[in-house]
């Protein structure tokens, strides 16, 4: 049974470093969300046959979805209600983000069952928050906290970042340290990616130019001034460096571990049978469809990616057609899924199973990729544990390049 993802790409405007797939509500046209909505439609009637058991769990991201108004957000949960078949007691959850999350919307999501949250705080201070360009203020993260437990929440998971300009370890420490203070039974840890094409990219690019840069400091304020506006909102220059980064975040896994929170996954940490489901499922190499504009699914090792652009996405799926991207359908290689699965497996606390892999692959991963498994068990990186690989968590600094050797090994 695979699970269900879909993706609503609107924000009600862009945050500065983002890359992601969204459209800003503020310089979108009305019809937008409708004409969304209409080809979503179109897209579920198509998909529900690779659904015929239901879906194992529904994750409702973006995008902002709670920035969605109350009867758009109706009309979403509706149309998911109707075409796919969800156990009530399967995870449910919705992303959302502070300013946008108001009691009746609230109250629409837990009336359609959904029974998880997550919510983009990023951090508590407004200083910080107003110079990556979140539109929300850390008094808002704090209602819309109060809000989700007070229509009955009980599962909620907070997203925080680290390495923000200007961010220094005690800014940190006090947003972790607030964060904890309201229990959530979830937290993600991102560190800030500069993403090439995003308005933060630019102006750290101008403020790192700087630093050798001979011109007189006239010419560099009138660069930066045209980059990034105002003088006073130029804390691109400060960004943490990767030292500092690696300290806030080996500080906050053992803060959040003393809280008793277990790091299940490299970014994620929970308590006691909090895990995500959804997201576990996709680290476990499980299927997954992924409806609307921008949304990938995989399927008996079959991936696709919809195209992104809200319209093209609608009048496809009205003409009858796919509404994929240029690329299409891959069908990916046994060794591709191998890799894949060793990949995103060993980013999991409990790492690869064993026997999964010998059932789903026809092959022993200790026979696969024995040459690569000698040498970093021999240096104790790579455990055996029962029946899983595992990754030993002190260098989970540096799983990107060991995790490396597994693609295209056989
Ligand atoms: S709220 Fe999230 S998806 Fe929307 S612009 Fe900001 S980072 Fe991007």
């Amino acid at each position: 049974m695979p699970s269900l993802y879909i993706h609503v790409p609107f924000c009600i405007r862009k945050c500065d470093y983002c890359a992601f797939y969204s459209h800003s509500l503020v310089n979108s046209p009305k019809d937008l969300i409708s004409v969304y909505l209409e080809g979503l439609e179109v897209e579920m009637v198509k998909r529900q046959k690779d659904a015929p058991q239901g879906v194992s769990s529904l994750f409702i991201g973006g995008g902002t979805p709670t920035a969605l108004k109350d009867s758009d957000l109706e009309c979403l949960m509706d149309l998911i209600q109707r075409h796919f078949r969800l156990d009530p007691e399967a995870e449910q959850t919705m992303e959302g983000n502070p300013g946008t999350i108001t009691t009746s919307k609230l109250n629409i999501l837990r009336r359609y069952g959904i029974n998880r949250f997550s919510l983009g705080v990023q951090t508590f201070d407004d200083k910080l928050l107003s110079a990556v360009g979140r539109m929300h203020t850390a008094q808002e993260a704090r209602d819309a906290i109060g809000r989700l437990r007070a229509t009955g929440f009980n599962n909620l998971n907070l997203d925080l970042m680290f390495g923000l300009p200007s961010q220094d370890m005690g800014t940190w420490q006090a947003t972790v340290e607030e964060a904890l203070s309201y229990s959530p039974e979830h937290l993600s840890l991102y560190g800030l990616m500069l993403e090439e094409g995003t308005p933060l990219h630019s102006r750290y690019k101008v403020g790192a130019i700087d630093e050798t840069d001979e011109t007189d400091e006239v010419d560099k304020e009138q660069k930066l001034e045209s980059r990034c506006g105002p003088a006073e909102n130029v804390g691109c220059e400060t960004l943490p460096d990767d030292d500092l980064q690696a300290e806030m975040h080996d500080w906050a896994v053992k803060r959040l571990k003393q809280a008793g929170y277990t790091n299940y996954e490299t970014s994620n940490f929970a308590l006691p049978d909090y895990e995500c489901r959804h997201n576990l499922g996709y680290w476990r190499g499980e299927d997954y469809l992924g409806l609307g504009p921008g949304g990938v699914s995989c399927l008996n090792r079959v991936r696709w990616k919809n195209i992104e652009e809200v319209r093209t996405y609608q009048s496809r799926l009205d003409n009858g057609q796919d509404p994929m991207d240029e690329s299409g359908q891959e069908a990916l290689s046994l060794q591709e899924c191998m890799a894949e699965r060793m990949i995103l497996g060993l980013r999991l606390e409990e790492g690869v199973n064993l026997t999964l892999f010998r059932n789903d692959f026809g092959v022993d991963l200790r026979d696969i990729y024995r040459d690569v498994l000698e040498r970093y068990k021999n240096k104790d990186v790579l455990i055996f544990q029962g029946d899983y690989l595992r990754l030993n968590p002190k260098y989970s600094f540096v799983a990107n390049s060991i995790l490396q050797e597994f693609v295209g090994l056989v």
